[in-house]
């Protein structure tokens, strides 16, 4: 079960534009599945905390200050090779190199401004599903 759920977050930018709803359709016409999902907004210590393994890079307090900036949506997804189809379907970090049809093509403006996190590994998403939700907020 573990290698078939990655964990989401979308990015202040993409609620502040009012698209979160048109970007989870998005992601439920994918096919994956809502384990886990709520509005909440991080402390910039919680975010510096999210993003630590980004410590060391130049952009490392401005990712902290847009993460903290406005209401983000976690969600915890489920699907057969869940991480990697995940991290296809959001597309490229810098979203002026996103595929067609990619979810950082649709909606998102700049490279820090890019719309939405996906987890890079199984591991990762555990650890960041873990960040945000206790079993209580999960379907199973
Ligand atoms: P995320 O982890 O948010 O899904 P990613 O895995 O595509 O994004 P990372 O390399 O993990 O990219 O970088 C984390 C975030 O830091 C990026 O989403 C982006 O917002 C920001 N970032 C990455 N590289 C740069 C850069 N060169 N300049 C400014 N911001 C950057
Ligand atoms: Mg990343």
């Amino acid at each position: 079960m573990t290698g078939n759920r990655t964990f989401t977050m979308i990015k202040p930018d993409a609620i502040e534009k009012g698209v979160g709803g048109a970007i989870l359709k998005q992601i439920q016409e994918a096919g994956f599945k809502i384990i886990a999902l709520k509005q909440t907004k991080m402390s910039p210590e919680q975010a510096g905390k999210f993003y630590f393994i980004h410590c060391e890079r130049p952009f490392y307090a401005d990712l902290c200050s847009f993460m903290s900036s406005g209401a983000i949506i976690p969600a915890i997804l489920e699907k057969e090779n869940a991480v990697e189809d995940f991290r296809k379907l959001i597309g490229a970090t810098n979203p002026a190199n996103a595929e067609p049809g990619t979810i950082r093509k649709n909606f998102a403006e700049s490279i820090d401004k890019n719309a939405i996190h996906g987890s890079d590994s199984n591991d990762n998403a555990i650890i960041e599903s873990n960040f945000f939700f206790s079993e209580l907020e999960r379907i199973s």
